[in-house]
């Protein structure tokens, strides 16, 4: 199965018992971004500079737990910012499972082998030496760090522990030169992929995480697959990334610019998902295949952005994890008080220009399990796609290239400063903070681009 089946059986019974009690709107996975800091500055995080005035602040643990057991969504999503960075971040994984709720932690993963440590030292007894010795074999440890966790751990405080209700989902953007570039760090798809395979072995479910760009290439994408399957990572959320800035909307009106110019176009969205459906039966994708269909333009659906909410420092955010129109200090309080009526596109018209061409997963991806568009035998697809037996992992994925960055010397900076210097002189300077992203389940993105988009056309016309 694709995901555990008392994870699946939870959240069939959860829209079962909704659909009876015909609650009209309810949750199904919350976006629970307990701060916003981080430790890196994506280029295009449109957290970090959405939030940039209150980076410092951060939810308390009661807030937190409270606005799980407030949505009553199966599913909690820790995003931010960099959850690992949250100072309770143990004890909110500790209570939201106590919850009985499914957790995804989304992290960056420059933490996590810390985490991962924490749990060793925490668990430490002659038993695991084997594992200690497998983990510096393969050099996922060091010799300083197995004396550590020799020395165990007695501050007291919980720690991270593998459970099948738990899973770490790792922002992956493609293999390790693009993602490095997308994150703005050399180094770092490295330490993601010695992460994730420090977790498989220590027993942890981990997934990625994965945002479409413009300019992303999908035989990139397919690799990437390829790769983290050779690692038996147990499974991956992607979805199209989206530029809805209303300025560039204003740009494309009054400057006549084109808008593929600017941002994924949902006719973009649907060439670069055209093999969704072929990636789900090879991956362990997750979401519905009905949203699956959506993307790769096979039919509609109407965005129920309203099942997956997502709760803040400022209150929960409507109408969506992408657009702001204002903060709710209860979830039954913004469903009553947004009118969900003025957003989503519907048989292909926008009610909201900022709309027009979203797909995103935090949009759609519930459309397609709560049956808003219903097509006949869709719950049957739904079904058989996650209760089947799930894809195998391919070995063939050890063949992938996937160190092409700064492991072999090529990493993006040197490029970047020698295409800032060819070309960019006097411009403002590359990879600031702008754009799309966050990197919290399905990424769905606030803001420009335009910077990174004309650095990368340059070291693309660089390298040809
Ligand atoms: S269509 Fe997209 S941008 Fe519009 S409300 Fe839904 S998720 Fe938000
Ligand atoms: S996308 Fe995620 S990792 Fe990157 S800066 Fe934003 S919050 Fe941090």
């Amino acid at each position: 199965m694709r995901f555990p089946l008392a994870l699946s059986l939870k959240i069939a019974r959860h829209i079962v018992r909704h659909k009876l009690k015909r609650t009209p709107r309810f949750a199904m996975v919350l976006q629970l971004e307990p701060l916003h800091t981080c430790n890196l500055t994506c280029t295009g995080c449109g957290r970090i500079r959405e939030y940039s005035t209150s980076l410092k602040d951060m939810m308390s643990l009661e807030d937190c737990l409270a606005s799980a057991a407030e949505c009553d969504a199966p599913m909690v999503s820790i995003c931010g910012g960099e959850p690992l960075i949250y100072p309770k971040i143990e004890e909110l994984i500790a209570g939201l499972l106590q919850q009985s709720r499914i957790v995804y932690i989304c992290t960056n993963g420059v933490f996590m082998r810390k985490k991962l440590k924490d749990y060793l030292a925490a668990t430490y007894s002659p038993a695991i030496e084997p594992t200690l010795t497998r983990l510096l074999a393969e050099q996922l440890i060091s010799n300083k760090d197995a004396e550590t966790v020799r020395k165990g751990k007695t501050d007291g405080r919980p720690v991270i522990r593998p459970s099948k209700w738990l899973y770490w989902n790792v922002h992956v953007d493609g293999l390790e030169y693009t993602h490095d570039l997308i994150v703005e760090r050399e180094g770092v798809f490295k330490e993601c992929v010695e992460a994730i395979r420090m977790a498989k072995i220590l027993g942890y479910q981990v997934a990625t995480n994965t945002t479409v760009y413009k300019e992303t290439e999908i035989k990139e994408i397919e690799q990437m697959f390829e790769f983290f399957s050779s690692l038996e990572v147990d499974g991956h959320t992607i979805s199209p990334g989206y530029d809805y800035d209303a300025a560039k909307q204003d740009m494309v009106r009054r400057l006549g610019r084109k808008p593929e110019d600017f941002f994924l176009t949902r006719a973009m969205t649907r060439e670069k998902f055209a093999k969704i459906q072929e990636w789900g039966e090879r991956f362990t994708i997750f979401g519905t295949p009905v949203y699956q269909e959506f993307l790769a333009g096979k039919r509609e659906l109407t965005c129920t952005a309203w099942a997956i909410p997502t709760r803040n420092i400022q209150g929960w955010k409507a109408p969506c994890y992408l657009m702001t129109d204002g903060h709710y200090d209860g979830y039954q309080e913004m469903l009553d008080k947004v009118d969900w009526a003025k957003y989503g596109v519907v048989d292909g018209v926008a009610r909201d220009p900022r709309c027009k061409e979203c797909m995103v997963h935090c949009g759609y991806d519930p459309s397609g399990a709560l049956g808003t568009n219903y097509q006949a035998g869709d719950n049957w697809k739904n079904f058989r796609y996650n209760f089947w037996p799930r894809p195998k992992p391919s070995y063939e994925g050890r063949k992938v290239q996937a160190f092409n960055g700064a492991s072999i010397g090529q990493g993006h900076l040197a490029q970047a400063k020698a295409a800032v210097k060819a070309g960019l002189a006097g411009a403002k300077p590359a990879f600031q903070n702008k754009g799309n992203n966050g990197h919290s389940g399905g990424s769905c993105g606030t803001g420009d681009t335009t910077q990174r988009d004309e650095l990368l056309a340059r070291i693309r016309d660089q390298k040809t």
